[in-house]
């Protein structure tokens, strides 16, 4: 069992100490992790683990029955023994794109709801594009610059984004039709992880975000797409603040 420590509010953490639970040449397991492993249409963090006599690159992060697997490679001297110490570093310009967009998604399905009623059917985050799918949506190529508009007003306010876990009822007391697939989360998952961006959003999710909206930078909607009847697929990048 591996103590997802990122959670709830530690998204800036790249750099920490844990011990190893179960190594193998495939992968790595730890008491405690940072890295995020992969789910909820983000990439996995990518990294290095250094031990006494040895080191290896992390390539791929996954959740496996309560276990985080840090996959790994190009490892250099003998593999680590349960009970070792082990440091974990996190590619630090990665995590960073992540969040940006990360929480760019979640401004950007925000303004979509409120404005056109669609729910974020899926997401892809990567470091240098993403994409979200909304229904029932059917946007004209003027709706597609409202969004963006709108998104980059309310990241030009700056808002505080905090990372919280929180009691299952009073989740499903708060968030707001539409804004999460909160029944695919089994019932016995509480305290839900929350994303509050302050009066503007809250979303249960356990990605990685990041602290102040102004970090995200410009939002710039690169294309639109209709992907079945009532389903628009809108894919952005992001660009420094002007
Ligand atoms: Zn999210």
């Amino acid at each position: 069992m591996t103590e997802q420590r990122y959670l709830p509010d530690a998204d800036d953490v790249t750099a920490f100490e844990a011990t190893v639970e179960e190594a193998t040449e495939a992968f790595v397991v730890l008491d405690g992790t940072y890295f995020y492993p992969e789910g909820g249409g983000q990439p996995a963090d990518h990294g290095v683990l250094e031990w006494d006599g040895g080191r290896a690159d992390v390539v791929e992060v996954r959740t496996n029955h309560g276990d985080v697997r840090h996959y790994v490679e190009n490892r250099e001297g003998d593999l680590p023994d349960p009970g070792d110490a082990v440091e974990g570093h996190v590619d630090e310009e990665r995590r960073r794109d992540h969040r940006r967009m990360h929480t760019a998604q979640h401004v950007v399905s925000r303004v979509v709801l409120d404005d056109y009623g669609a729910e974020t059917a899926g997401n892809q985050i990567h470091a240098d594009r993403s994409r979200i799918d909304f229904e029932p949506a059917d946007f004209s190529g003027e709706d597609v610059r409202a969004v963006e508009r709108k998104a980059n007003e309310a990241i030009e306010s700056d808002l505080v984004v905090t990372k919280a876990e929180r009691p299952r009822d009073e989740v499903e007391e708060r968030v707001d039709e539409g804004r999460s697939l909160l029944d695919l989360i089994p019932d016995h998952v509480d305290p839900l992880r929350v994303v509050e961006i302050d009066g503007f959003d809250y979303c249960p999710c356990g990605g990685t975000h990041v602290d102040s909206l102004g970090d995200v930078g410009r939002v710039r909607i690169t294309n639109r797409e209709s992907k079945g009847e009532d389903t628009e697929r809108i894919e952005f990048v992001l660009e420094p603040a002007e």
